[in-house]
């Protein structure tokens, strides 16, 4: 197979110039016509570059077409811009993949590894402040850990879906719109666009091109109740008022609290003598590491003296589970219950790439803010992975509905794990906060899961949205996509023909 692989390529090359690496394909000038037969022009053009380099290696990811391509075998697949691809096996400039979107979904074959790119995950990126509106850019932009040049990308306040960039320059922020292609692709002056967000960055951090100065740093993120808090994590707990009593859970209350006569936080504290401290800090000891637009952030601790408390940031709505019961769907609908979902999904991974798994996801342990806004929280039973199998002590106690049966008898925890507890938050979002398995009781559940027992689709949810569902609750876990695939699958929801997929209910 290898080598009929290698002669076909070596004989594609030199049959078909075009076949060559693009971009290394700049030597004569035959070859750059030859280019053009294959690269969507418009694309090419519209985008103002010349082709990209072969992307960096990242495997298990999707990455979307670049460019049109036709296949010229039987072998490769046929591709248009805007595609979604996923790489299955990468090998030099020829990577075997499966089309996920477009004219070669669900079809393997080669590709041209130059013609795509990874799928952009803005949430990783440091400059990327999507809910900071222009006048909280402008004050954290100013602020003196910022040197000149110093920028953030942010969502457009004026215009729903339209992006700003704001940009630190002589003691003043000045605001840029970012206005998006058709077909995807940025530009802040017409004479000049991007198919990414990045690109765009990386191209104004070497050059002004028209802008007031050269991008330089990122603005810093205030990761802390101001930016004296940034590495000093302990606050004095007379600078915290707390005002109104939000829940309460196994070991402690949770408060909205105020600090410094100023900003809204939230208050979690430890009821004396109920766990050991550090157990209890732990809590905040892995918040500190792990920052991410759609997990809660982590502001400070008060540990001098009992009880000990938590300081993160305040969601206006509570938890998920009881916004969602609340509501019923008089106002959310089945669009914003699956962007919740999505929002989940980004949080979860974060999580994913930096190891951790949560073992404890579920519809109360998500917190909501002003515009649905939704945050993974309550890191108390996370772990750092170890081998990627967490093995929970005897005796431990498990929200059994939500557990995978792995974890449940076996006691092994792992991401895969995670995304079953994701298939029940699903579930939960689309029944609006129900209990899972209605009118079955824990052992019910744990007796009937290994003999393929699983909750049927809920009336009104949309078949492309139960398969997913279905998906986290494979046997095993291997299986199970990853939270990355679930994240896109989400968000792609609204790219397929909607009615189609309400209409297909199980
Ligand atoms: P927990 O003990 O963390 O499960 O929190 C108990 C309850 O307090 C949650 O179900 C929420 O209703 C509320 N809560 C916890 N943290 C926050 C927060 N950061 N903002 C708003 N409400 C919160």
């Amino acid at each position: 197979m290898e080598d009929f692989r290698e002669r076909f390529i070596m004989c594609c090359q030199s049959t078909f110039p075009c076949f060559r690496d693009p971009a290394n394909n700049t030597s004569s000038g035959t070859e750059k016509r030859d280019i053009k037969v294959i690269v969507n022009e418009g694309a090419a053009k519209r985008a103002n570059m010349t082709l990209p380099p072969t992307p960096v290696e990242k495997p298990g990811y999707v990455y979307v077409a670049l460019y049109d391509y036709t296949a010229r075998t039987e072998h490769d697949l046929s591709f248009n811009a805007g595609d979604k691809l996923e790489p299955l096996r990468k090998e030099e400039d020829w990577w075997y993949a499966r089309g996920i979107t477009g004219i070669s979904a669900n079809k393997e074959g080669y590709i041209p590894a130059n013609y795509v790119a990874p799928i952009e995950s803005l949430d990783a990126e440091p400059w990327y402040f999507p809910e900071t509106k222009r006048l909280e850019a402008e004050k954290m932009l100013t602020s003196q850990k910022n040197k000149n040049g110093a920028f953030l990308i942010r969502n457009c306040e004026s215009q729903q879906g339209e992006l700003s960039l704001s940009v630190l320059d002589n003691g003043k922020v000045k605001h840029y719109k970012i206005r998006k292609l058709e077909n995807g692709g940025y530009f802040v002056s017409k004479t000049r666009s991007f198919f990414t967000l990045r690109d765009l960055v990386e191209h104004y951090s070497r050059n002004e091109d028209g802008l007031c100065v050269c991008l330089a740093e990122p603005c810093k993120k205030t990761h802390g109740l101001s930016y004296n808090t940034v590495d000093h994590w302990e606050i004095s707990r007379s600078s915290l008022k707390l005002l109104k009593k939000l829940g309460a859970g196994q070991f402690g209350e949770v408060f909205e609290g105020i600090w410094n006569d100023r900003t809204a936080v939230a208050v979690k504290t430890l009821k004396t003598g109920t766990m050991d401290p550090k157990d209890f800090l732990r809590e905040a000891q892995i918040m500190k590491k792990l920052r991410h637009a759609r997990l809660i952030q982590l502001y400070a601790v008060c540990t001098t003296e009992e009880p000990i408390y938590i300081i993160t940031e305040l969601m206006s709505h509570g938890s998920l589970q009881e916004y969602l019961q609340k509501d019923k769907g008089a106002s959310l609908q089945m669009s914003d219950q699956i962007e919740m979902g999505a929002q989940v999904t980004s949080g979860m991974a974060y999580l994913e790439l930096q190891n951790y798994i949560h073992r404890d996801l579920a519809a109360r342990n998500v917190l909501v803010g002003d515009n649905n806004v939704c945050k993974v929280a309550d890191f108390g039973l996370a772990r750092m992975e170890n081998e990627n199998v967490y093995e929970a002590k005897e005796g431990t106690k498990f929200p059994v509905k939500w557990t995978a049966p792995e974890a449940i008898h076996e006691n092994k925890f792992t991401i895969k794990s995670d995304v079953w507890s994701f298939g029940i938050l699903l579930y939960e979002i689309v029944m609006f906060g129900q209990m899972p398995y209605p009118n079955m009781t824990n052992f019910q559940v744990v007796q009937q899961l290994p003999k393929g027992y699983r909750m049927p689709c809920p009336l009104n949810c949309p078949k492309y949205l139960y398969d997913i569902m279905s998906e986290c609750w494979k046997d095993s876990p291997a299986d199970r996509p990853t939270f990355e695939t679930l994240q896109w699958k989400l968000e792609d929801f609204f790219d397929m023909d909607l009615k189609q997929s309400f209409d297909e209910q199980v």
